[in-house]
């Protein structure tokens, strides 16, 4: 049976955490920490998220200062309010929500956030500090995956890993922070051959491929640690109760993995949750930073 690698719990502890961080120096810096989600058109799935997002910064004490434009805003509009949330001595981190509506490239938007505020680690400055070992805000779902890791004392050094999926977003820094931990990893894509025979070698397997169940036994060897990044809304039963919760699934097959691996995350309550932990913690330590306030969030900085 596998080891539950409980997302929900460590973010939770988190949290904690940075309520803690928050409320021993919200005196002397004279303001809370202070959030900017930016969501553009509706999206339903963003919509969800951007609504987790704003809960779990009302929890730990962070302000919300995020704004919604509409679907038909300008490439021009969005980088307008970028620019003012960058301006906003208040804002501490901002977070450009994806995707976004068709028109809009979230290249040039996503660069044009100010480095020192980007709670999604997803500039490109911020990209280059991971890749070259240099303290800065991380992408926050490879991140929630090392947190994952770590809390559940899984060894990294000198052990093998096969992240599948090479997305800016998961795949790549995903790798990049497995190696900084000293794992010798491999990376594999759609067009990998024998992927099966590749994540077999894996003792630490990260999927993020966005295909819902790819993952199965045959992928699998006993006694890995699996981490199933994917999150799918399932079709509605047809006996299902109308208005009823729409059922999620991830990359893994779980209850064919589940036997097997030592650990395994659970989807819903693995990576996600701490996916949504590590945005909060990128903007509380923005904000010690920039008020030159000292935190013990170290643990979690990859
Ligand atoms: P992308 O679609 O951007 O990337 C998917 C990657 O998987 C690509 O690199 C692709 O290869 C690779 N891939 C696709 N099919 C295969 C295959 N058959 N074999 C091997 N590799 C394959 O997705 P993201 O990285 O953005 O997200 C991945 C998943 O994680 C999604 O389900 C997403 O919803 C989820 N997610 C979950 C989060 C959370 O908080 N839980 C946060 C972010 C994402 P190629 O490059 O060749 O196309």
């Amino acid at each position: 049976m596998a080891t539950v690698l409980d997302g929900r719990r460590l973010a939770a502890e988190i949290e904690n955490r940075l309520s803690a961080v928050i409320g021993a120096h919200q005196t002397t810096v004279g303001r809370p920490p202070g959030l900017a989600v930016l969501r553009v058109g509706d999206d339903p799935a963003s919509g969800v998220y951007v609504a987790n997002k704003e809960k779990a910064c009302a929890r730990v004490g962070i302000r919300n200062l995020g704004a919604h434009l509409s679907a038909s805003a300008s490439p021009a509009d969005v980088l307008d309010r970028i620019q003012r949330l960058n301006a906003d001595p208040e804002v501490d981190g901002i977070l450009l929500q994806l995707p976004l509506p068709p028109g809009l490239r979230e290249g040039p938007l996503l660069a044009a956030i100010d480095p020192a505020k980007d709670a999604d680690g997803l500039h490109t400055l911020n990209l280059g500090r991971l890749l070259k070992g240099e303290a800065g805000p991380r992408s926050c779902t490879p991140a929630g995956v090392m947190a994952l890791l770590r809390q559940a004392e899984v060894p990294l050094e000198g052990r093998r890993a096969v992240v599948v999926g090479r997305s800016i977003l998961v795949g790549k820094p995903m790798a990049l922070m497995l190696q900084a931990a000293n794992a010798t990893v491999s990376v594999a894509h759609s067009h990998t051959r024998d992927l099966a025979a590749l994540t077999r070698q894996a003792e630490v397997l990260v999927v993020a491929a966005g295909r819902p169940r790819m993952i199965g036994a045959e992928h699998v060897t006993p006694g890995a640690v699996v981490v199933d990044v994917g999150i799918h809304q399932l079709p509605p039963a047809p006996d299902a109760a109308p208005g009823g919760k729409a059922k999620l699934c991830g990359d893994v097959k779980a209850e064919e993995v589940e036997p097997l691996a030592a650990a395994l995350s659970p989807v819903p309550g693995g990576v996600g949750p701490m996916t949504v932990a590590m945005l909060l913690l990128n903007t509380v330590v923005g904000w010690c930073r920039a008020h030159d306030q000292p935190h013990d969030l170290d643990a979690w900085l990859f």
